[in-house]
């Protein structure tokens, strides 16, 4: 069978321990079969990053700006620890964080549901996508221990010097904590624009939720923010694709969220988004089976898996030991990315493969084949445990067949 060709390059960015080991087994069982892959590589392996002085993360930032899609691979987040394993210049920061700075992007997070594998919350028929805005409030904010007899005023010095106060509190009677926080209404914008272009892109209905009628200016300036873009820029589009855009407070949106039968984009302030993101990946099963993509404002997509390297399993494949780490969030990386090449650029094949490949993965676990992790999850009757390399040549056999 001739390969499939593609004609822009997609980022492909390597990473780190047991991920990284599952990349390579993916593309030779998985992709390199099937497509004439054409790809620029970067590897963002911890190693390679302290040998360029983190300059690779940001050269692979770019290229994904400059093609406007990229695959990637987990990478390790240095701390203390890796700082003497690797051997380590600097304590280098995490790449997601500097390319999601540098794409000025927010992270969609989605399940991938399987038969077998039953959400916690049964009515969740359909998946749930947390989008969750990674800038400004509490994660950026300034706290003080505030002693008794103090007061708390807040402050802003405006260009010619002219000061506007309020008093936040009298500390007469005890002492106690202030907080400082801000955002940005580019930041929020940014954050709009990419809930609604990936609203478009996935054809789901976009929620999203502040605590307006308590935070009178700091919430409701997103609300307001989110409204004005909607009706100016994506009202008439989004009546096109029959879907809608919904906003709520965020504790009816939990209720509903509850109540609900799953299938839409629920975009988060960036607290909300960090809770519910971690309560909606356990509810669906497994954080091996959540799929993550990065969208840029203008409309570039970066896909990976949402766990982590797995260090774990790595030490075991590294003294020799079989593993059985799931690979499912990698593959549906890889799917996404070239499904949205495939679009891009017009290339239907390529399309086609990618939802080829995402049938192959998820026919061979209903059919009973899957990792440890999803063993001890599925009701499936006969199911059966596999390596991770057994896994990925069940898909490819699958895939060959279809
Ligand atoms: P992790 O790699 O997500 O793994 C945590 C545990 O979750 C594993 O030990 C394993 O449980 C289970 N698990 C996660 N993914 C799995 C999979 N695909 N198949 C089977 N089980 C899976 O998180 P971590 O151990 O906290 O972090 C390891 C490294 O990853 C750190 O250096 C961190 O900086 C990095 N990290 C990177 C990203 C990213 O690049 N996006 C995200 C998060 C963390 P059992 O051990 O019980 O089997
Ligand atoms: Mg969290």
């Amino acid at each position: 069978m001739a390969k499939i060709q593609m004609k822009t390059p997609l980022v492909e960015m390597d990473g780190d321990e047991m991920t990284r080991v599952i990349w390579q087994m993916l593309k030779d069982k998985l992709i390199l079969p099937f497509v004439d892959l054409k790809s620029e590589y970067y590897d963002l392996g911890l190693e390679k990053r302290n040998e360029t002085n983190d300059q690779i993360t940001v050269d692979s930032a770019e290229a994904t700006k400059k093609y406007g899609v990229a695959v990637k691979c987990a990478t390790i987040t240095p701390n203390a620890v890796r700082m003497d394993e690797y051997n380590l210049k600097e304590m280098w920061k995490s790449p997601n964080g500097t390319i999601r700075a540098i794409l000025d992007g927010t992270v969609f997070r989605q399940p991938i549901l399987v038969k077998g594998i039953t959400p916690y919350i049964p009515t969740w028929t359909k998946p749930i996508c947390i989008a969750r805005h990674a800038y400004g409030d509490v994660y950026k904010n300034v706290e003080m221990i505030v002693e008794q007899g103090s007061k708390a005023e807040l402050c802003v010095t405006d260009q010619e010097g002219k000061e506007s106060r309020e008093t936040i509190f009298d500390f007469k009677n005890s002492s106690g904590i202030i907080q400082g926080m801000h955002n940005l209404d580019s930041s929020i914008s940014s954050f709009a624009r990419s809930c609604f272009n990936y609203a478009l892109d996935q054809k789901m209905d976009l929620w999203f939720a502040t605590k307006d009628t308590i935070s009178k200016k700091y919430d409701h300036t997103f609300k307001d923010i989110f409204t004005k873009i909607f009706e100016t820029e994506y009202k008439e589009k989004f009546e096109a694709a029959g879907i809608t855009y919904f906003y709520t407070l965020i504790d009816d949106a939990v209720a509903r969220v509850i109540r609900s039968n799953g299938g839409y984009i629920w975009a988060c302030k960036n607290y909300d988004g960090d809770v519910m993101s971690d309560m909606i990946a356990t509810a669906f099963g497994s954080l091996a089976m959540m799929t993550s993509v990065l969208v840029s404002p203008a409309g570039v997509y970066e896909f990976e898996a949402a766990h982590g390297t797995v260090q774990r399993h790595y030490y075991k494949h590294l003294k020799g030991e079989e593993t059985s780490t799931n690979s499912v969030a990698t593959i549906f990386a890889w799917s996404g990315a070239l499904r949205k090449r495939g679009e891009l650029d017009g290339i239907t094949e390529l399309c086609d493969f990618a939802d080829k490949l995402e049938k192959a993965t998820i026919d061979t676990i209903e059919a009973g084949i899957m990792t440890g992790d999803l063993y001890l999850l599925s009701t499936l009757e006969n199911k059966q445990k596999v390596s991770t390399e057994a896994f990925l040549d069940a898909v490819h056999d699958r895939l060959t067949e279809l």
